[in-house]
């Protein structure tokens, strides 16, 4: 085990995690590297190189933009949303940035930003190298990253996931098979497992005010797009939905027996519009997929009887549980797997958190995971315009919904499932890296080329 819930739950900005938060991570850390080589002040020129998915899908995933804010010292998490068009402009006017938040150096962006939209690095996808030049236009240092899905980076050359040092925890699992067997071993939940194996990275109090803190950014994110309305940045004129989802079900005179569905979709389409609109959102797994975990927290909290809100924590610590199990055996990256490394993992995840929480057998529960998973392979990713808008958004909230449904369904029958996590997660994969390149991420086929005039 290599992951914990606080790399793959990280606080960001939208509207992509591979494309914009990986990129941005990216920049940041090319800068670092400067400074830490004290080659900051000898740099006179400084160039970041676009591959594969990030050059075909940038533009619209804000990749340009991320790649500025991190050369310019800028982090996802801490960046203010609000901040971000006037560093762009000033950088964009003036023609010059601070390197690292440090060292002014001219920028033009025609020739400092390129976007290789025929070339793919070796590694992934995802690949970026960043150039650094003295004033007799000698390359002082270059250095290629890979965003690998989820807001995760690796530099080539070293940490790559493989190489990634095991974490020192009471009760590492690498399988699906393994987490149950050590759960059961223990007689833990798996949520008290993954509780167990935190509190050995840093103290207990630590850990509970940062699952405090993710669901609060999650829940804020909601709540920011349940009043926002307006059209999404981008060109495609993509109207917010999710406020007006709301005014229905409270215009309506008479309960709807799915009243509970639309707030799903409320829930799960206001965290996607505000990722969209570049808001602060966390990745679950990804910025794509955010709105799925955070939609069926909010479910739990408000339509399961007996729910408290203490029973957030579980519901992150087993859907965490479960993501890592992709993270580690498969790929949460659209642009690797397609969209079912997106939607699919954060539907498995919020099936499973969903049972965790509701206090289901461990088995319940890795059921519901496989159900999430199992209905969505096979699915592409195609974003209209390279936008996280079409089909993004709406897919949350039918995957939100899913995930509900796939854990009733493993919690209302328990046992002799025929179909296993790992066998589904191992199926993800094959299917992915079996699916043609222009169906991941890449928006050269699909939906991406069928709509033209939205
Ligand atoms: S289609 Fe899915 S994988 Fe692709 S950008 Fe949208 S949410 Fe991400």
């Amino acid at each position: 085990m290599r992951t914990s819930i606080f790399d793959l739950f990280k606080i960001g900005i939208g509207p992509s995690s591979s494309h914009t938060v990986g990129p941005m991570r990216a920049a940041r850390a090319f800068g670092d590297e400067l400074s830490d080589s004290n080659l900051l002040g000898r740099t006179m020129r400084v160039q970041a190189e676009l591959y594969g998915s990030l050059a075909l899908t940038g533009i619209g995933h804000g990749t340009d933009r991320a790649v500025l804010l991190g050369l310019s010292g800028e982090q996802p998490d801490t960046v203010d949303p609000a901040a971000i068009e006037a560093i762009l402009q000033t950088i964009r006017t003036d023609k010059s940035l601070l390197l690292a938040g440090q060292h002014p150096v001219p920028f033009h962006e025609a020739n400092d930003l390129l976007f290789h939209n025929d070339l793919i690095l070796p590694g992934h996808p995802n690949g970026m190298r960043f150039s650094a030049f003295d004033d007799e236009k000698q390359r002082l240092l270059a250095s290629v990253f890979y965003s690998v899905g989820g807001g995760f980076i690796v530099k080539e050359g070293e940490n790559s996931a493989v190489s990634q040092p095991a974490l020192d925890v009471p009760y590492p699992f690498s399988s699906g098979a393994e987490l149950l067997e050590q759960a059961n071993g223990h007689q833990l939940c798996i949520w008290q497992l993954m509780l167990e194996n935190e509190c050995a990275l840093r103290p207990r109090e630590e850990v509970l005010a940062r699952i405090h803190r993710l669901w609060s950014v999650m829940d804020a994110c909601m709540d920011r797009g349940l009043h926002t309305e307006g059209i999404l940045p981008g060109g495609l004129n993509v109207r917010r939905r999710a406020m007006r989802v709301v005014a229905r079900i409270k215009a309506r005179s008479l309960p709807d027996p799915l009243d509970g569905m639309d707030w799903v979709n409320a829930y799960a389409m206001a965290v996607n519009e505000e990722n969209a609109a570049g808001g602060r959102v966390v990745t679950a797994p990804t910025n794509g997929a955010a709105g799925l975990v955070p939609a069926v927290g909010r479910y739990y909290l408000n339509f399961v009887p007996g729910a408290t809100p203490d029973g957030i924590v579980p519901y992150l610590l087993t859907a965490g549980a479960i993501g890592i199990l992709y993270k580690e055996n498969a790929s949460i990256s659209g642009a690797e797997v397609g969209c079912q490394g997106e939607v699919g993992v954060a539907c498995s995840m919020a099936a499973a958190g969903l049972a965790g929480a509701m206090g289901a057998p461990n088995e319940d529960v890795e059921h519901a995971a496989e159900i999430g998973m199992e209905h969505h392979l096979g699915m592409t990713c195609d974003p209209i315009g390279g936008l996280v808008q079409i089909p993004c958004i709406e897919r949350n909230a039918i995957g939100a919904v899913k995930a509900i449904n796939a854990c009733r369904m493993a919690t209302q029958e328990s046992g002799g499932h025929k179909v296993s996590l790992d066998q589904v997660i191992r199926t993800m994969y094959q299917t992915g890296l079996d699916m043609q390149s222009r169906y991941k991420e890449t928006a050269l086929a699909g939906l991406a080329v069928n709509v033209k005039d939205c």
